[in-house]
């Protein structure tokens, strides 16, 4: 917070950051709607579309309209290819723009790292700023994101929708020659995990580490805290029950996933679970039964955006769960105790890697020589460290009904 009171990152007013986002990624997306649509070329993935935005607008080569702000740049990159993604995931281009255009509500972020993040007013989309090096290591990772999202539609995996980089041109009183000082704030789009129309009652952020892995105080003192690994042990020692169809389609979607990102040497990514207790939805038995029925959301615009859809699970007929739960998209789970739960999960944070640009090129030359030369790096103890602590401590399997076997009187 800024002497006038404003809120500041990087020194700047975040209204300002908020709202050439939005102007940024309305020029770019209008300017994508007139160019003809083509399949996904190899040199769309590097593309970097750079747009000015003066102050007083412009009208040449293409109109930029007047803003408040002093003048700035927009980078949109690989413009071409996150239409793509989004186009798979059934994003219209209207509909992105229709979720950007309204107000963004800021989250309070729990990490460490600083990153800001808003929610857009429809639900659907995150926006978090990313460091330089993520955002650098979120391009190079697009050809082999890409690859994954056309193979499999439905995973836990963050599923982005934009990479942007906002630059102003900051004068400071110290540069006394009038040199300006260039800032970058770099930007993802990518799809919300925690739907606000159901309640939360309990969210954790899971790694598989028992090492400071306790939310601090400060994060214990909120209204709703994200809680870590030793905390869910301490208030789930038993953890939480799926059916085993559940259990089962979880995991094996876990697993797939955590194939990809240790693929890429990715690690430190979480688990994020939002839990929603069945029995404890917040309206007093007094009030009359609706205007919140957790169990009527809205409809998500976005294809594959509920969990249940993530992990494909098969049921069954007699093992179905609860209609009534799957409408709303959430997992359905118990407590040891028999608490009736709604689980929203997904995997995030997956822009960190180990040794990035070295261990990339180790892999490349690895799979086209000899596969079995790739010896047991750190982000493969990480994700089995992290399937192990989610399928052994997370989440159990409620032991399925034996079918009933017909009396044997011989
Ligand atoms: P650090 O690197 O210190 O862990 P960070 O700034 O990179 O933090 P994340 O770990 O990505 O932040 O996310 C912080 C928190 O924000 C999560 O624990 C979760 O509560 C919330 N969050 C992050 N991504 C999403 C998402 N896609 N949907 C809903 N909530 C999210
Ligand atoms: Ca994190
Ligand atoms: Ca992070």
């Amino acid at each position: 917070v800024d002497t006038q009171g404003n809120t500041t990152f990087k020194r700047l007013p975040t209204n300002q950051l908020v709202e050439a986002l939005q102007l940024g990624i309305q020029y770019s997306v209008g300017g994508l709607e007139a160019r003809q649509a083509h399949d996904v070329l190899f040199q769309d993935f590097l593309a970097v579309e750079i747009t000015h935005f003066p102050k007083a607008g412009r009208t040449m080569p293409k109109a930029t309209p007047p803003h408040r702000f002093n003048d700035f740049t927009m980078r949109t990159y690989a413009p071409v290819a996150f239409r793509h993604f989004r186009e798979k995931f059934n994003i219209k281009p209207a509909d992105y723009l229709a979720s950007i255009n309204r107000p963004f509500r800021e989250l309070k972020n729990p990490g460490a790292s600083g990153s800001l993040f808003y929610l857009t007013a429809d639900d659907e989309f995150i926006i978090k700023t990313v460091q330089k090096k993520e955002a650098e290591f979120l391009k190079t990772l697009l050809p082999g994101y890409y690859m994954n999202i056309i193979q499999n539609q439905r995973t836990l995996l963050p599923k982005f929708f934009g990479l942007y980089c906002y630059q102003v041109t900051e004068f400071l009183p110290r540069n006394k020659r009038g040199a300006g000082e260039n800032k970058n704030i770099r930007i993802t789009v990518m799809n919300n995990l925690i739907p606000s129309h159901v309640q939360i009652h309990e969210k954790y952020d899971l790694k598989g580490s028992t090492y400071k892995r306790r939310a601090n105080s400060v994060e214990r003192q909120k209204e709703s805290p994200t809680w870590k690994d030793l905390d869910f042990i301490e208030r789930h020692p038993q953890g939480f029950f799926l059916d085993a169809d559940t259990f089962t389609a979880l995991e094996k979607t876990v697993e797939r996933d955590c194939r990809v990102l240790a693929s890429f040497h990715i690690m430190d990514y979480s688990f994020l679970i939002g839990v929603h207790r069945i029995d404890q939805s917040s309206e007093s038995p007094s009030t009359p039964a609706t205007p919140v029925d957790p169990f009527s959301p809205k409809p998500k615009r976005m294809i594959y955006s509920t969990p249940m859809d993530n992990i494909q699970a098969q049921f069954d007929e007699q093992n179905k769960p609860d209609e009534h739960l799957v409408k709303a998209g959430g997992i359905p789970a118990r407590t040891a105790d028999g608490q009736k739960l709604s689980l929203y999960v997904g995997i995030i944070d997956i822009l960190q890697s180990y040794q990035l640009r070295k261990k990339l090129e180790h892999t490349l030359k690895s799979v086209v020589t000899d596969g079995t030369q790739i010896s047991v790096t750190h982000p493969n103890y990480y994700s089995e460290r992290f399937r192990k602590f989610l399928f052994n401590t997370v989440f159990k399997q409620i032991p399925q009904k034996a079918p009933k076997l017909k009396d044997d009187t011989s």
